[in-house]
């Protein structure tokens, strides 16, 4: 049974710290050690060995899966394909009699438009970044291949937000437009673009270290604070909708969407720790202080997302709660990659959100469909 909760995931954290979000202590990973570069010269006698593999700046092939080095991509690639879901599969009839009727609030009915303002372009941008940026930068292929299982799962994501939008009858102008036209979404569009648009540049090339720290510096904003932050308050808010019995389809595939989430997150938090090891000239105190900066930032522009899309507290939530939860995330977020936590003391106020991530497929349709998808590959050609 894959369980997919932030608590019990193999993800470093620095010697000493323990993983605020529960008791549970943060595991090592399984990491592959670390091969001084020169080893790839081996390569060039013609079969690969494991050793001469490198997360990024490898001179062997990059085209070959095994042996496999980094058996903890490889695994997230499996766990990820066995999660397989499409939005058409969620059924959508009480979200669209509810939205029909008047039983939703004005500001229920703000908040959830803009929640899908900002996640309808949301995994397009992701998925641009990781099919014209970081793929190319990663030179590995138990890597590459979680990637090309992560874009289609941002395909899907895009997908599932369109699909709501379509079932409510919404404008999709109005909604698609939101990250051009409603400021609290377009700033946060705008702090990750110019993480996207440095590793999309044709000229950019790993390997200086400047190159590399900018390489480093845009996965950790993406897996950090676009996928491990800023979804966060719009999974918070559908998903406590969907626990008050409101727009029930609408937050089951928002549950699916923050398992895959969560994942990616995990993924990308392990990638980041793995080439801290195999660089560690990168891993400056200069750096890392660059990058509590821009946790702090994440967190200044997803609480004004937050009070944006709820400027008053409904659904039993309200802006202090999100500023407080923001904080424990980032707190967690900086644990995860090794950086000194910027809110100490920070706590859970929805301890809910870890149930919501730890899907159990008895609960619901994967039940199901994830068997079908699992033998999906033993059909008989008799
Ligand atoms: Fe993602």
């Amino acid at each position: 049974m894959l369980t997919f909760d932030e608590e019990i995931r193999p993800t470093a954290a620095p010697a000493g710290v323990t993983g605020a979000f529960n008791t549970t202590p943060i595991q090592q990973p399984a990491f592959a050690p670390v091969t001084p570069v020169n080893a790839t010269a081996a390569a060039s006698t013609g079969r690969i060995r494991v050793e001469d593999k490198r997360i990024i700046n490898c001179k062997a092939d990059v085209n070959q899966l095994v042996p496999f080095k980094y058996k903890w991509a490889w695994e997230k690639y499996l766990a990820a394909c066995a999660n397989h879901w499409m939005p058409q599969e969620v059924n959508m009839t009480a979200d669209i009699a509810l939205w029909k009727s008047d039983k939703l609030s004005d500001d229920e009915r703000r908040l959830i438009k803009r929640n899908l303002g900002f996640f309808t372009t949301a995994d397009s941008l992701a998925a641009n970044n990781i099919v014209l940026g970081s793929y190319r930068h990663i030179t590995n292929p138990e890597c590459r291949q979680f990637l090309l299982r992560q874009a289609f799962e941002e395909a899907i994501h895009t997908h599932a937000y369109q699909y709501i939008v379509e079932s409510l009858g919404l404008d999709e102008g109005e909604i698609f437009n939101m990250y051009h036209e409603v400021p609290s979404i377009r700033n946060k569009d705008e702090f990750l673009l110019p993480y996207i648009d440095v590793l999309t540049n044709p000229e950019f090339k790993t390997g200086t270290p400047e190159t590399d720290q900018a390489l480093l510096r845009s996965l950790i904003v993406f897996a950090c604070i676009m996928e491990g932050l800023f979804f966060y308050v719009g999974f918070v808010q559908i998903l406590a909708l969907g626990r008050q019995n409101k727009m029930t389809g609408a937050a089951e595939q928002y549950q699916y969407i923050l398992r895959d989430e969560s994942m990616h997150l995990n993924f990308g938090v392990d990638l980041i720790n793995q080439i801290k090891m195999e660089n560690p000239h990168l891993w400056t105190a200069a750096f890392r202080e660059e990058i509590r900066g821009l946790m702090q930032k994440g967190v200044e522009l997803e609480y004004a997302y937050a009070e944006d899309t709820m400027p008053r507290g409904i659904l039993g939530l309200n802006s202090t709660m999100f500023k407080e939860y923001l904080r424990f995330i980032a707190n967690r977020r900086c644990q995860q990659i090794g950086v000194d936590i910027l809110y100490p003391g920070a706590t859970n106020p929805f301890p809910w959100m870890a149930e919501m991530i730890d899907l159990k497929k008895e609960k619901n349709f994967f039940e199901t469909r994830v068997t079908e998808y699992q033998t999906g590959g033993s059909l008989s050609w008799d």
